[in-house]
């Protein structure tokens, strides 16, 4: 019986601890914070800070692959644990997902369209940037920004830059066009060792204050767009030479064009609903592809809308419990914070 280590103890580690199990892999999750979500399914836990050198050698030693659930993983860790069992994704995937501008660059050079961007480590540069970009624009941190954190949208109207700049400017940053999207997709994909790619069907993602609402599936999309953003995640996944599963996220353009927002390399939010409307899902996949067994049949058997519950929505858990052909699946945290990802439910249609 293999052992897989998650470094992360979140719901992501959590959902694919679970996946495991299935499949009769062990898992070890590596999280600082006791009774995380992900331990409370595991088979067990390291509590340890993810660039604690004496709980990374406890975890190699404990496992036989490693992957990870959440982007910001030191990539000196990852790194470190690579030279002695194999780690998937490949540590090339964090460095490329950890820094905005690394991660345009290097979807440039796939031949993939991103927003047009200007690192920006200075208010001159920002002035310029905004002067390039007719006064509109994303300013975003270069690095750990999730879910619109550290984020400043730029009408082109009484812009403030120095006050913003003052708020966001100790840190790298990066600004990008103002993407007029019609509508946000994302895919998610997985490749084997023996690079085989397998793509769920594109979802149809809204967000609220900068966190995923809903995804839809399907996408309201033309299936030859459909077919572009499958492409698009397969020159990723070979680019990386990637074991695993990734999201990637796009903007449909006004045009009808996809311009790619970000990746991630691990699971992601937008594919929750793989476990309600596909046989196997994105967390068993991931799992298949780590532990070097065969790809899933990635096909989708029901249409289906998938709605996170952050902070007080848990409480509506009785309604959607008593919701017909309804799968709800909590993430066993205490502490209904404003903005905390508490949970999410997928309804058939
Ligand atoms: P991110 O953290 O980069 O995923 O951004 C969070 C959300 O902000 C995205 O899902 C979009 O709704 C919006 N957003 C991000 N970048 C842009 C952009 N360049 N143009 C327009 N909207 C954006």
């Amino acid at each position: 019986m293999k052992t897989v280590g998650i470094i992360g103890g979140g719901q992501l580690g959590r959902m694919l601890a679970i996946a495991a199990a299935r499949l009769n892999l062990r898992t070890v999750i590596l999280e600082p914070q006791a009774d995380c979500p992900a331990a409370q399914t595991a088979t067990r836990q390291i509590v340890g800070a993810y660039d604690d050198e004496v709980a990374l050698d406890a975890l190699a030693a404990a496992c036989d692959i490693v992957t990870y659930e959440f982007e910001n993983v030191p990539v000196a860790a990852a790194t470190r644990l690579a030279r002695s069992l194999p780690v998937y994704p490949p540590p090339k995937a964090l460095e490329v997902a950890q820094d905005r501008v690394t991660e345009k660059r290097f979807l440039n050079a796939c031949g993939l369209e991103t927003a047009r961007f200007h690192a920006v480590d200075s208010l001159a540069e920002l002035s310029a940037g905004l002067a390039d970009f007719g006064g509109r624009g994303v300013l975003k941190t270069r690095r750990l920004g999730y879910d619109g954190k550290g984020q400043h949208v730029f009408t082109g109207r009484d812009n403030k830059e120095e006050t913003v700049y003052a708020a966001l400017g100790a840190v790298p940053l990066i600004l990008e066009s103002f993407i007029s999207f019609e509508r946000e997709i994302s895919i998610i994909a997985a490749r084997s060792s023996d690079g085989t790619v397998v793509c769920f069907d594109p979802a149809e993602n809204v967000h609220r204050q900068g966190i995923l609402h809903t995804s839809t599936v399907p996408a309201r999309i033309d299936p030859a767009l459909g077919a572009k953003a499958g492409a698009a995640a397969r020159a990723i996944l070979e680019a990386l030479d990637y074991v695993g599963v990734i999201g990637v996220e796009f903007f449909v353009t006004a045009e009808g064009g996809l311009s790619v927002n970000e990746i991630a390399p691990r699971v992601h939010n937008s594919g929750h609903w793989t476990e309600a409307a596909c046989v196997v899902s994105q967390f068993e996949q991931h799992m298949r592809a780590v532990a070097g067994l065969p790809l899933g049949d990635a096909s989708r058997h029901s249409d289906c809308i998938m709605h996170n519950l952050i902070g007080e929505e848990i409480d509506s858990v009785p309604e959607w419990l008593a919701t017909p052909r309804t799968l709800v699946h909590l993430y066993g945290k205490a502490d209904a914070r404003p903005g905390r990802k508490m949970g999410h439910v997928t309804t058939l249609r």
